[in-house]
C-alpha cells in the first residue's frame, strides 16, 4: 500500500477508529466544527424564533395564574431578560464571525435561564405559590436539541441546571409530597434527552465523515489514491491563477513510465497495476509542502506541481523525482533502456504571465516529455515557462 496520506484515508481512518467520545483527530475536528456551525445556523434561527413565540404565549399564562411578588419576578425574567437575550442571539446568527462562538453563548444563556428559573420556582414554592417546575424539563430538551450546542456542552449545561434545582430544593424546601416525583421526572428527561442527543451528534459526525469521504472519492484515482485528472485540472487552474497574482514561480512536471506496455506484456496487468501504485507513492513523496501536489494524469502518466520554488530548485525537484523511482528498483526486463522501471519527464518552471495559462503550461511540459522520449527516455527535460525553443536543463 502507498504510504502517503490522501484525504480519503483521513475520513476512512476516523470512521474505522470510531469516536465514542464525540471528538475527531485535531485536523478533522476543526473541519467538523466549521461544518457544524454552518449547518446549524438556520436551525438556530428557527429555534430562537420558536423560543420567543413560546415565551410570548407563556407570559399571559404566568400573569393569569401567578400573583404578588412572584408574578413580578416572572414578568421581569421572561419579558425583560430572556426575550431580549434571545433577540440578541438571533441578531448574532447573522454575523458570520460570531457563528463559532454561538454554542458557548448558547451554553451561557441556557444555563443562566435554567438556574434563574429554578430560583423562581423554589422561591415560589417556598412562598406557597404555584410555580411550574415542568419548565426545567422543557429547558433540558432545548439544551439538548435546539441550543446549537455540542453534546458535551449541553450535558454540562444540564448537569448544572439539574444540580442547581436539587440543591435549591433541598436547601429551601421542606419535604413536600411531589418532591421525589419532580426529581424522578427531571432525571428521566435528562436521561432520555441525553441518550438521544448523543446518538444525534454521533449520526451527524458519521454523515460528516461519509460526506467528506465521498467528496474526496470524486477527486481520487482509485488505483493509486492520488488526485485524478479532474482534480488535477482544477488544482492546476487555481494554483496558476494564484501564482500569477502573487508573482510566484510554479514548477510543473509531467512524467511517463518508459516502455510500460512492454511491462504489462512481460509481467501481466496485475503486476502492472502494482508497479503504478508504487511509482505513484514514490512520486507523491516529492510534493510535500502545503500547495504542492501530485496526481495521476492518465494511464502511466503523472503530474507533479511545486509552488514558489527558487529557479535553481527545479533541477533538484527533477533529480529527486527521478531518483525516487530509480530507488524503487522495480525490475523491468522488457525495457529497451534499463533493467528497472524508469521515467521520462517534461518540466516547465517560471512565473505565469497570464492567469489562464494552466493549459499552455501542461502543453509545454507535454512537448518536453515527447522530447525526452525521442532523445532516449530515462531523462527529464527542463524548460523555462514560455521559452519553448531553449532547453534550460536535462536531468539523466
Ligand atoms: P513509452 O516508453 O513511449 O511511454 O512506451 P509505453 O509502452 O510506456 O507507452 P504506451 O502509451 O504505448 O503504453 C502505455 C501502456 O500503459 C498501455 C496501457 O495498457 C498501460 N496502462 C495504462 N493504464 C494502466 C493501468 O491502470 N494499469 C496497467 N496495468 N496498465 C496501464
Ligand atoms: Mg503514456
Ligand atoms: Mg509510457
Amino acid at each position: 500500500m502507498p504510504e502517503f496520506d490522501s484525504d480519503l484515508q483521513k475520513y476512512d481512518r476516523q470512521l474505522a477508529k470510531g469516536f465514542k467520545s464525540l471528538t475527531f483527530s485535531d485536523e478533522l475536528e476543526s473541519e467538523f466544527r466549521t461544518f457544524f456551525h454552518a449547518r446549524n445556523v438556520v436551525k438556530q434561527r428557527g429555534a430562537i424564533i420558536v423560543g420567543i413565540l413560546l415565551l410570548l404565549l407563556l407570559i399571559p399564562l404566568d400573569m393569569a395564574h401567578l400573583n404578588g411578588e412572584i408574578r413580578e419576578f416572572y414578568l421581569i425574567a421572561r419579558a425583560w431578560i430572556t426575550i431580549p437575550i434571545l433577540v440578541l442571539a438571533l441578531v448574532f446568527t447573522f454575523r458570520e464571525g460570531f457563528r463559532r462562538y454561538f454554542s458557548v453563548f448558547s451554553f451561557l444563556i441556557i444555563t443562566f435561564i435554567g438556574i434563574t428559573t429554578n430560583i423562581q420556582v423554589v422561591y415560589g414554592l417556598q412562598a406557597g405559590v404555584y410555580a411550574p417546575y415542568e419548565g426545567a424539563m422543557l429547558l433540558i430538551m432545548v439544551a439538548f436539541f435546539l441550543g446549537g450546542m455540542y453534546f458535551r456542552q449541553s450535558l454540562a449545561c444540564i448537569i448544572l441546571v439539574a444540580l442547581s434545582y436539587l440543591i435549591l430544593s433541598e436547601t429551601y424546601l421542606g419535604p413536600h409530597p411531589s418532591k421525589l416525583h419532580q426529581y424522578f421526572f427531571i432525571f428521566a428527561t435528562c436521561l432520555i434527552g441525553g441518550v438521544s442527543a448523543y446518538t444525534l451528534e454521533y449520526q451527524v459526525r458519521i454523515s460528516f465523515l461519509q460526506r467528506g469521504a465521498l467528496k474526496s472519492l470524486a477527486k481520487t484515482d482509485p488505483l493509486t489514491g492520488l488526485y485524478n485528472r479532474g482534480a488535477l485540472n482544477q488544482k492546476l487552474t487555481h494554483l496558476t491563477e494564484y501564482a500569477f497574482r502573487e508573482k510566484k514561480p510554479i514548477t510543473l512536471l509531467l512524467v511517463d513510465v518508459d516502455f510500460f506496455k512492454n511491462f504489462n506484456d512481460q509481467y501481466g496487468h496485475i503486476k502492472g497495476d502494482q508497479c503504478l501504485v508504487e511509482v505513484a507513492a514514490a512520486l507523491a513523496k516529492n510534493c510535500q509542502r502545503p500547495l504542492d501536489f501530485a496526481g495521476r494524469y492518465g494511464g502511466e502518466e503523472f503530474l507533479l506541481m511545486w509552488f514558489d520554488a527558487a529557479p535553481n530548485e527545479a533541477r533538484t525537484f527533477a533529480e529527486k523525482t527521478k531518483r525516487s523511482v530509480d530507488l524503487l528498483q522495480l525490475a523491468h526486463e522488457a525495457s529497451a533502456i534499463s533493467n528497472t522501471v524508469t521515467l521520462s519527464g517534461g518540466m516547465v518552471t517560471g512565473i505565469p504571465t497570464r492567469p489562464d495559462q494552466a493549459e499552455a503550461i501542461v502543453h509545454q511540459a507535454d512537448q518536453n516529455l515527447y522530447r525526452a522520449k525521442d532523445s532516449g527516455r530515462n531523462r527529464i527535460i527542463i524548460q523555462d515557462l514560455g521559452d519553448e525553443h531553449n532547453i534550460a536543463d536535462i536531468v539523466k
